[in-house]
């Protein structure tokens, strides 16, 4: 089983509501789909999307390194020495973790194929049904408290709402707005996108608290580098926080993990370099008490459901974000994870479980 070729395609689908964070905008999903061949006939698939501000990779460059140091530091190795392919996936080039991720989740799809079985199976098979959240885009207030509400009435009662972009009392009055519109069964995560200073996100949060406002948890609310930063708003406040940016790496796990700074993970493969390196940063933070949840960047329903099979397969991973999909007017592959409103299915398909996958050049079986 060694691998033939490993091609690249790049893809485009236009979302139906521009995706706004403290961070960017996003309108159109931009991504590398990658398709590898084994020698035996198996093919796998994997995605990765350049998310500039957060990874650092552009469309160019995630091609360009797939093609030119990826592609042949791994052509001819055998899959069924997988450590080593891995080892030599993450060892070509520093950084890069979305195209190396690209390639992970190909490898993987070829080789749970192979062994006849689902991924998510393979991996550890903990759940066959997850339940995603929804996202709502920093807007104005009213805008904000109308999309949550659609999205509440829509089957989705667990929202993350986006906040860090402007001054802290703008988005007390996003969350009050949101709190007022939806009433107080459905949950409410803040992710801040590093959009606080650390004395910011204490007084932001501590008032949330005192205002009752029922949030869950807040997510990345300091820069990803202020580690003592982010360790200062835990120390602080009694609402959970979730490491996102500040984590890409098992050594920046280990790191957040051993000082405390963050009561949970958010684990993406993007950010991880795929699954291999996902396994492990959710094991180390299982040893350590801490639940992970999985999330994607704005990705295609391809990468998306690689991330799935990830996450329902691990008992620590405890919240999933995997609404990106959704709001694409597009889908691009056929099988793959199965949406029905906010409940994740996957089918008996081995790998990925991907049927068919159309680029714009053709539509490739
Ligand atoms: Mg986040």
């Amino acid at each position: 089983m060694n691998i033939k070729t490993i091609e690249t395609y790049p893809v485009a689908i236009p979302l139906h509501k521009p995706f706004k964070t403290a961070l960017r905008t996003v309108t159109v999903a931009e991504s590398i789909y990658v398709k590898i061949t084994c020698d035996d006939g198996t093919t796998g698939w994997g995605e990765a999307p350049p998310t500039h501000v957060i990874t650092g990779e552009s469309l160019f460059s995630i091609q360009e390194t797939i093609k030119h140091i990826l592609s042949p530091a791994l052509i001819g190795k055998s899959l069924l020495a997988r450590e080593e392919v891995l080892h030599l996936l993450h060892t070509s080039i520093v950084g890069n973790t979305s195209a190396k991720a690209a390639v992970d989740i190909a490898l993987h799809d070829c080789f749970a194929k192979r062994c006849g079985l689902p991924l998510y199976q393979l991996l550890g098979g903990s759940t066959s049904q997850l339940e995603t959240d929804y996202t709502v885009s920093v807007n104005s207030p009213a805008e904000m408290a109308e999309d949550a509400a659609a999205y509440v009435e829509n089957g989705f009662p667990v929202l993350k709402i986006k906040v860090g972009k402007d001054t802290i009392a703008a988005d007390i009055a996003r969350i009050e707005a949101i709190r007022e519109r939806i009433g107080s069964e459905a949950t409410i995560r803040l992710d801040a996108n590093q959009g606080w200073t650390p004395k910011e996100a204490v007084s932001a949060i501590q008032q949330m608290e005192q205002r009752e406002l029922g949030i869950e948890l807040v997510e990345q609310p300091v820069p990803a580098h202020d580690i003592e930063g982010l360790k200062y708003v835990t120390d602080h406040t009694s609402i959970h926080i979730m490491a996102d940016e500040s984590v890409f790496s098992e050594e920046d796990a280990r790191r957040v993990l051993v000082t405390r700074s963050a009561d949970l993970l958010n684990i993406k493969l993007m950010k991880a370099g795929g699954i291999h390196k996902a396994l492990q940063i959710n094991k180390l933070a299982e040893s350590f008490g801490v639940p992970c949840m999985v999330g994607s960047m704005i990705e295609t329903k391809l990468g998306v459901t690689a991330a799935a099979h990830f996450a329902a397969s691990q008992r620590n991973v405890t919240r999933v974000d995997f609404d990106a999909p959704l709001m694409l007017s597009e889908d691009l592959i056929d099988g793959g994870m199965q949406y029905n409103g906010r409940i994740i299915t996957f089918t008996d398909e081995a790998g990925l479980g991907i049927t068919n996958v159309r680029t714009e050049k053709e539509a490739i079986r």
